[in-house]
Parts: structure tokens; C-alpha cells; sequence
């Protein structure tokens, strides 16, 4: 095919006929910049001018079109009067009314006794059908442009409806025939349209409206193509050559025999995939998934020791100081001091200390650097960095990721780790880029947490059990919806709250919330953690990956408030160890069926893939935590629930053409999607 046609989808809207610059100005506050951009701004809707109907049937209300002579036409001479045209055929008279026009201009669409297709809304006045500024007024031999379905757009203020649709008629009649990326088999055997009869039938059969149509189903294929192969692209450039990492593992396996437990199955097996990375010429862009509680820390401390054996130094970074503290104090639990230097840095590290580390670091002196995102300062340079670890990623998008592997040089290997599970056919979309290992069972011997739903109203019960919980020297978490009382939202507040149980518990009452500063925040973890307070009342805020080995209660309040993915992290903050965790989900009277169906997964699973699978399922996909943290909206038309075999399907497609993934044709589908943003090459030597 040649380019030539191919340019003319990403030209601006202004080489069509009539757009002009006003125009061009309305349709770019709807994102209308490019030809291509009109072939992907569907119709809504439409509406049906088909019929041709008789002037004694007409329906008020209704647009309809009609076949009529023009009769007779009144220009009243009085200012303000409208213009009337009298038409008539075999079956009745109507009037048809304009307010506002120009004399000449009538007396050329109407030409008296000559039969004219009129369509437009009908209404009754005086005694007479009449319409009133009709939407189409032509000649016979035009009567197939009006009477028929016409698509409707979604569109501004400032653009005529009549107007968008012949600027889209001259866009999607005449759109270039393009050498279709899908050959025909592959088009037959999934049942869709070529790529040019998918936009035709998109805007002028209607199809637009049912996502579950061929044509619809097409372009959500290539959407989704468009997502995956930009991510593979940038995943080739991400995995660049790098030198090989050579250990044979003694440190690292020294450090897993005085571990006091034994590594699961999924520990294992990531640990080994790992492994292979750091041993490959390719830099690793890897994701570790585990749900919470799952041991992903000490796969990535396991993991270091190899990559310290091999000469270079490793950095592991976390969201907080706090879970990044326990990160630290445990590697220096695990690993031998005076052969592995371990350090701890962060914003509060004080300057003297601050600025021994960055020298030693620069010196090869340091072998792990643990801290916050103050790691990844400009000042601070390793002298030889090997492996970058990050904890809790799930805050962070595709950009920001790509971001971190350019950090640490060319040969530096980056793992990633999240406990946020995500549903099955979002982990290509959103991890298309990387390598993904996953951990799915818990440490043998956790037990599982005991989730339990209560109304409200028998919250009394429950102070009695909580002072002997806690007399017992056990903590709880206590999590509300929001902050502060609202007057708009019947919710639990954590303030109100926290007065209640201070109330009934002196002193043994913490509360922390986001509006805390990040150090007054830190302020009442510490005192949870050294146990000086025995509940903690809190809104969210507190991550999921920091231990709190003696809190094993959790009430959350307006339980249904929540979506089952978040309930599920949220009581992940218990039963970390070998303790039993409890759950108390507390809920108002009147709960609906979906949030019932909610409370019920909960108390049966603690699986945290299968509960992000119905969470999709019950909430859809916008509403996905990681996902909306993350806030990408990656798709216009696709949807992960009820486009899940096509996502499938595209996984494999997009598999297959691996090899000629940067054939034109494809640029030609970014670029269509605005996908063609990939990172430079040059961003990653
Ligand atoms: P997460 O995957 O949520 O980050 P952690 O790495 O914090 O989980 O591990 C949770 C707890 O389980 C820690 O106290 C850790 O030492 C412990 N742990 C990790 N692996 C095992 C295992 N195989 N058996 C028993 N306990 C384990
Ligand atoms: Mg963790």
C-alpha cells in the first residue's frame, strides 16, 4: 500500500471539505484533531428517516420523512413572521415553517411543483401539520441521503448536525482501501469485516451501538492489538543487552538455609525465573506478583545475594520509611554484617551519616542500599550498580515504569513487586511490557483469616470481646471510610470514631488518617508497632505491606463501601504470621445484592487472583484499584469483561506476529490509536 494513502488518515481535519477554522476548533475540543480521529468517533445512535410516510398517518413528536410538490410559498412582508411553504401529495397538505431565512435561499430548495423528501420533527398547529425548520430538505433524486437510518454523534456546541455528518459521510465513503494487517482467513474464521468495511458498517448500519457486534468487535480487536504490541515493543527496547551476572548462588543459598521456614513451591519457582534473568544477556524487566502475605521479600533479598555475589551492588526502594525500615532491619537480620554492608537511606537520614553513605556507595564500599524513593536521587551514584528492586509498585503506571528502567545504567536488572493481583485479561494490557512472575499460594502453615460480617447496630456486642482482645496484650485496626463526618455521606468517620473508642479505652487508642502530615503519620505506626497503643483507628492510608506482627484483629466499617478487591488488601494487614487473623466487616441494615454477593466471596476466598477476577466482574473495570491508582485509561472501546475473548485472541495474535512487530502495517494501528508514543531507543543505552 502506499504511504501516500496512508498519510492522508493523520492529516489535519482542515483538508476536508468544509472545515474551515472555526469548525476545526469546535472539533478539537472533542478530540477531533485528525481525519483518522472522524473514522474513530462513532455514532451514538441514529436515527430513522427510512420511511417514507403518508401526511394522514403522521405522528406528532416524531422526525419523519415525507414526499410532497411544493405548492406555494408565503413571505410575509411583516418583520418576525415566519416563512411558510405549502406542500401536498395524494394523501394530505403540511405546512412547512422557517423563522429566519433568507428568501432566495427557500425559493431554490422549493421549487414550486416540483416534488421534494422532507424530513424533520412534525408537529400540529392551527389545525395543520406542519414542520418547522426541517432537518433535510432535497430533490427526488437525492432521496436515498435522507431517508434512511442517519447516524447521530455525540457532539459540541458549535457544530451543526447536519454539517458533522457530511463531513464524516466524506471521511468514511471514501476512506482509502488499505491493505488489511488481518488476512482474510484470520478476518473469516473470527467473523469480522475488513478494516475498511468495519468502519462503514460502524457508522452507517447502526452497528456502532451494540458492542457485541462484528464490526464493534474488530476494532476492539485491533485496540487491544494496537496496546500489546506497543507494549512489546517497548518491553524489546527495555530488554537490552546487558553483561551477564555470574554467581553460583552459595551466598544466596546460605542466607535461605538459616531462613526458619522453608521457601513455598511459588517462592521457588519465581526465585528461579529471576534467576535466569540475571544470568541472561538481557536486562530483566520483571514483575513479581504475590498476593499480600504471599513472602515476596525475601525472593528479592534471595535474589540480591546472587547479584552481590557477582560483584555489583543492588538497591531495593519502598513507598514508605516504615515498611522500608522492616525491609532493612530484616536483610540485616538475614545476611552476614561483616561480609554484606547493608545501609538505610531516607529523607530523614541525617546529613552527616547521609553523606558517608553517598560516599561509600560511590566507593563500591555499600552492597545494598535500602531506603525510600530518595535513592534515586541525582546526587546519589553507585559505583557499580547491578539490580534495582521496588516494593509496592502497584502506585505506579506504564510511564513511570519505563521511567525506573532507565534508572541505574545499562547493566542494571529491575524487579518489581506488587500485591495487587489483577485479573487475567488485564495483565497483558497493563504488564504487556514486562516479564511477570507470580506467586499464588500462601507460606505453608498461615492460616486463614476468619472473616465474619456484623450490622452495625449490634456493635455492642463487640466491646466486650475487644476489651478482652486486648487485655490480652493483641492489637486491632479499626478502618473507616472517611475522615471526617459528612453531611452528605451516611458514613463512619474516623475522627468520630476514634472519640468513641478513646471514650471506652483510654490512651490505647491511635488514630491516623491522610490528611496527617507524612511524620505525624509515621508517629502513630511507630507507636503501633512498639505496642504502646492497642487500636489503631485509620481511614485507607496504611499499605498493605508493612508487618504489624501483633495486630491480628481488623473491623472494617461500612464494609460495603468498599470494593471486594480493596476488602481483600485491607485484611491482608492481619494474619501475616503464624497467628490467626480476624476480619469483622461492619455494615449498615439494607445491604444490596451486589455488596451481599461482595461480603460472601469475601468470607469464602482468600484468594486474592480469584477475588480480583470478581471484582471485575461485579464492578467492572474502571473501577479497579491498581488500575485506577494508576490512572491510565488505556482503552476507548474495549472492555475487559465483555471483550474477554478477544483479549484472548489478541494475546495470542500479538504473540504470533512477535517477528514482525515492527512491520509498517502495524505502525499504521499505533498510530491509529495514538499508540506511537514509544520510548526512544536512546533512552535505554
Ligand atoms: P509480601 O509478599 O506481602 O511482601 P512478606 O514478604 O512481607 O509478604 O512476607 C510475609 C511474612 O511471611 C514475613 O514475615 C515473612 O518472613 C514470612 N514468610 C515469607 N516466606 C515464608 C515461607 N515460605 N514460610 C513461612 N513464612 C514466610
Ligand atoms: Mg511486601
Amino acid at each position: 500500500m502506499s504511504s501516500l494513502k496512508k498519510d492522508y488518515f493523520f492529516q489535519n481535519v482542515r483538508k476536508l471539505n468544509g472545515v474551515g477554522t472555526q469548525l476545526s476548533k469546535y472539533l478539537k475540543k472533542k478530540k477531533i484533531e485528525k481525519i483518522k480521529d472522524i473514522l474513530l468517533n462513532l455514532p451514538y445512535s441514529e436515527t430513522d428517516r427510512s420511511k417514507i410516510s403518508d401526511l394522514n398517518s403522521l405522528e406528532i413528536g416524531k422526525i419523519q420523512t415525507i414526499k410532497v410538490k411544493v405548492k406555494k410559498i408565503n413571505f410575509p412582508r411583516i418583520r418576525n413572521l415566519p416563512n411558510k411553504i405549502l406542500c401536498e401529495n395524494e394523501s394530505g397538505k403540511i405546512e412547512i415553517v422557517y423563522f429566519n431565512s433568507r428568501e432566495g435561499y427557500l425559493r431554490k430548495i422549493f421549487p414550486i411543483n416540483e416534488w421534494v423528501v422532507i424530513s424533520g420533527k412534525v408537529n400540529f398547529f392551527n389545525k395543520n401539520y406542519q414542520i418547522t425548520n426541517p432537518d433535510y430538505v432535497t430533490s427526488l433524486d437525492k432521496e436515498e441521503y435522507v431517508a434512511k437510518n442517519i447516524p447521530k454523534y455525540n457532539l459540541t456546541k458549535g457544530i451543526n448536525e447536519k454539517k458533522y455528518r457530511s463531513i464524516s459521510e466524506q471521511v468514511v465513503k471514501n476512506i482509502p482501501i488499505i491493505d488489511d494487517w488481518l488476512d482474510s482467513k484470520f478476518l473469516k474464521m473470527n467473523n469480522f469485516l475488513n478494516w475498511n468495511d468495519t468502519f462503514k458498517s460502524l457508522h452507517f448500519s447502526g452497528e456502532a451501538r451494540d458492542i457485541n457486534s462484528n464490526s464493534y468487535r474488530r476494532l476492539v480487536f485491533d485496540e487491544i492489538c494496537a496496546n500489546f504490541i506497543t507494549l512489546s515493543k517497548n518491553r524489546a527496547r527495555v530488554k537490552s543487552n546487558k553483561l551477564e551476572k555470574l554467581f553460583n548462588g552459595l551466598l544466596s543459598k546460605k542466607v535461605e538455609n538459616f531462613l526458619p521456614f522453608k521457601l513455598t513451591g511459588g517462592q521457588i519457582n519465581a526465585l528461579k525465573e529471576i534467576n535466569e534473568d540475571l544470568r541472561s544477556n538481557k536486562r530483566m524487566f520483571r514483575i513479581l506478583q504475590g498476593d499480600v502475605g504471599s513472602g515476596k521479600t525475601i525472593i528479592s533479598l534471595l535474589s540480591i545475594a546472587n547479584v552481590i555475589e557477582s560483584g555489583y551492588q543492588c538497591a531495593l526502594m519502598g513507598p514508605t520509611e516504615i515498611l522500608t525500615s522492616q525491609h532493612f532491619n530484616f536483610a540485616q537480620k538475614i545476611f552476614d554484617k561483616k561480609k554484606i554492608k547493608i545501609e538505610f537511606l531516607s529523607s530523614k537520614t541525617e546529613t552527616t551519616k547521609r553523606n558517608k553513605i553517598l560516599k561509600e556507595l560511590k566507593d563500591g564500599k555499600i552492597d545494598l542500599l535500602i531506603g525510600t524513593h530518595s535513592l534515586f536521587q541525582k546526587k546519589i551514584k553507585f559505583k557499580k550498580l547491578g539490580y534495582v528492586v521496588i516494593d509496592e509498585q502497584h502506585k505506579f503506571g506504564v510511564k513511570q515504569r519505563l521511567e525506573l528502567a532507565k534508572k541505574g545504567g545499562k547493566n542494571c536488572d529491575l524487579l518489581l513487586m506488587s500485591a495487587t493481583p489483577i485479573p487475567r485479561t488485564m495483565m497483558m494490557s497493563l504488564y504487556g511490557d514486562m516479564d511477570v512472575s507470580k506467586i499464588m499460594e500462601k507460606p505453608f502453615g498461615r492460616k486463614k483469616i476468619i472473616t465474619l460480617s456484623k450490622p452495625e447496630k449490634k456493635i455492642d456486642e463487640l466491646w466486650n470481646f475487644i476489651r478482652k482482645y486486648i487485655s490480652n496484650k493483641n492489637q486491632i485496626f479499626w478502618v473507616c471510610p472517611l475522615i471526617e463526618d459528612s453531611k452528605i455521606l451516611d458514613y463512619t468517620s474516623a475522627k468520630k470514631k476514634y472519640e468513641i473508642i478513646n471514650n471506652k479505652f483510654p490512651n490505647k487508642v491511635g488514630l491516623i488518617h491522610g490528611a496527617l502530615e507524612k511524620n505525624d503519620k509515621e508517629k502513630v505506626l511507630k507507636k503501633f508497632l512498639s505496642k504502646e497503643i492497642s487500636i489503631l483507628v485509620s481511614t485507607t492510608v496504611i499499605e498493605v505491606g508493612i508487618d504489624f506482627p501483633n495486630a491480628n484483629l481488623i473491623v472494617i466499617e461500612n464494609a460495603n463501601k468498599f470494593g471486594l478487591a480493596q476488602l481483600h488488601q485491607l485484611r491482608g494487614r492481619v494474619g501475616r504470621g503464624n497467628q490467626q487473623g480476624t476480619c469483622i466487616l461492619l455494615f449498615k441494615d439494607g445491604l444490596s445484592k451486589n455488596a451481599i454477593k461482595r461480603i460472601r466471596i469475601l468470607k469464602e476466598s482468600d484468594d486474592g487472583f480469584f477475588i480480583a477476577e470478581e471484582d471485575l466482574k461485579l464492578r467492572g473495570f474502571g473501577d479497579l484499584i491498581g488500575y485506577q491508582q494508576s490512572g491510565i485509561k488505556i482503552f476507548k472501546f474495549a472492555d475487559p469483561v465483555i471483550h474477554d475473548d478477544i483479549f484472548k485472541l489478541a494475546e495470542d495474535f500479538v504473540s504470533e506476529i512477535e517477528n514482525e512487530i515492527n512491520n509498517e502495517k502495524y505502525s499504521f494501528l499505533l498510530k491509529l490509536f495514538d499508540k506511537s508514543e514509544i520510548i526512544k531507543f536512546s533512552d535505554f543505552e
